[in-house]
């Protein structure tokens, strides 16, 4: 194959302070390390993560200027010296996890989201919202040539993180997880996931929209949290015995559903926090969670086997979960109608215009 045409300028959405907006602009292309890849993204996700980034609601800091985006489906361009299994011409995919040092005790353990070294896309190092993106070789996500890039887009980081939590639950097949926030990015996703793993779901989200949207996915139920006089009450009622899902998956932007949670989980059932809403606290009546011997806990995205494995069932046909694609340059909107609450799934940029 002849070598691609790689541009020296190219488009991108920057965030050139904390709060935005972002701004459509053209910027250089960048040349890979020796461990890296150049990909020309074609579509990117945009995930509430990259809103978060913008509006520096994290007590951790962005770079500053930042190309946000970590869901970003493209062709493999360019590659260093050392990259050996990454071919050009290749489809392969910018993830959150950037790249990580592979050698401390966490990579060894294949729990690579917990290097302290870890490069996060679209935050510590420029991400997919632009034409062209770098990324660590071992990192990349490799994506097979029949995929739909647009549609695999968001599976790059909602996908893997769903999947992911919906393994720490440890729920098996045959149980009811509730899936909070599951008319959104993530949760979309997680609905199918869940199908897909043999799980009944209880989609927690508001409006008619979202209700009906969940149960084309999937879902068994809908709780509208914005109509519901008792949330905790009507998630409990949604399992045939009364008791309560054995999982949750907590997606939502806001802390109260993550204080819900741990109310209505069943006995010996597990919460999954996922969702980053800021200055949250989790708080749980110390009592029932011992009692009723309630797990809580934390879920960061997912390592590369994850990432191959939420990839794989997609490629099957499992996962279809909604999406809007718009331009690149209309990024700004996206983020407008995110911070409302109002996207059904998922919205992807496509990055050529
Ligand atoms: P989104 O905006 O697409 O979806 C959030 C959904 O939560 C919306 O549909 C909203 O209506 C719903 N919601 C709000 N309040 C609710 C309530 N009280 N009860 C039920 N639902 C409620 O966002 P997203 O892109 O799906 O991301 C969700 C969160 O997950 C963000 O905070 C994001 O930063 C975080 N995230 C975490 C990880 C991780 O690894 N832990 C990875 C990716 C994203
Ligand atoms: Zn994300």
């Amino acid at each position: 194959m002849s070598a691609p045409q790689i541009p020296a300028e190219q488009w991108a959405q920057v965030v050139e302070k904390t709060g935005g907006p972002c701004v459509y602009k053209k910027i250089p292309v960048q040349k890979p390390g020796p461990d890296e890849v150049l990909i020309n993204v074609k579509y990117s996700g945009v995930c509430h993560t990259d809103l978060h980034a913008m509006m520096g609601d994290w007590p951790l800091a962005t770079k500053i200027p930042l190309v946000g985006g970590h869901e970003g489906a493209g062709v493999v361009v360019a590659r260093g010296e050392l990259v050996k299994d990454v071919e050009i011409g290749e489809y392969a995919g910018v993830k959150w996890l950037n790249g990580s040092c592979l050698s401390c005790s966490f990579c060894q353990q294949s729990d690579e989201p917990l290097c302290g070294q870890a490069l996060l896309s679209g935050y510590t190092v420029d991400g997919s919202f632009q034409q062209y993106a770098i990324a660590k070789a071992a990192h990349v996500a490799r994506i097979p040539k029949e995929c739909d890039l647009a549609a695999i887009s968001p599976v790059l980081c909602a996908g893997i993180t769903v999947y992911k939590g919906l393994k720490e639950s440890g729920a098996r097949p045959g149980q009811y997880v509730a899936i909070v926030g599951a008319g959104g990015g993530l949760g979309s996703l997680a609905l199918q996931y869940a199908k897909a793993m043999g799980l009944h779901a209880i989609a927690i989200d508001g409006g008619a929209e979202k209700g009906e949207m969940c149960k084309a996915l999937g879902a068994q139920s809908f709780v509208d949290f914005s109509v519901s006089k008792d949330v905790v009450a009507d998630v409990k009622a949604a399992t045939p015995d009364g008791l309560g899902p054995h999982a949750v998956i907590c997606l939502a932007v806001s802390e109260k559903p993550f204080q819900q949670a741990s109310q209505y989980v069943r006995s010996r059932g597990t919460v999954i926090c996922i969702g980053l809403p800021a200055n949250a606290f989790l708080k749980a009546p110390v009592f029932d969670t011992v009692i009723r011997m309630i797990t809580i806990k934390g879920s960061y995205v997912g390592n590369r086997q994850d990432t191959a494995e939420a990839i794989e069932f997609f490629r099957q046909g499992l996962i279809k979960a909604p999406f809007k694609v718009v331009g690149l340059s209309q990024l700004q909107e996206v983020f407008e109608l995110m911070h409302a609450g109002k996207i059904a799934g998922r919205y992807v940029v496509d990055t050529a215009k």
